[in-house]
């Protein structure tokens, strides 16, 4: 998992974030109306970030959530929106790397 991350940090160019991952267990996290949960908490003072998962990772979930990391939202976009466009590029790099 270590090495898909470094690899797709690379291919990103945010080699300067320090990703880790979090295993958390299952009901420790508030869920919408899903039944799984990955997401990423960032900080992007300090260029460092956690990727929180109750399920195994796999290579798509990593490139969504470094996207996360690569394109903060934009003030002018609702969640939505912003989601929308991580699931796109998502696409787009796995088309084009994966
Ligand atoms: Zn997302």
């Amino acid at each position: 998992m270590e090495k898909i991350i470094e690899n797709w940090k690379s291919i990103l160019q945010i080699e300067d974030w320090e990703i880790t991952t979090q295993s958390v267990k299952p009901g420790q996290i508030d869920y919408d109306d899903q039944d799984y949960f990955i997401g990423i908490e960032r900080n992007f003072k300090n260029q460092t970030a956690i990727i929180y998962h109750d399920v195994d990772l796999y290579e798509k979930a990593i490139i969504h959530e470094l996207l996360h990391v690569k394109h903060e939202q934009l003030p002018e976009t609702t969640f939505e929106e912003y989601e929308e466009f991580i699931c796109m590029k998502t696409d787009e790099y796995l088309l084009e790397f994966g």
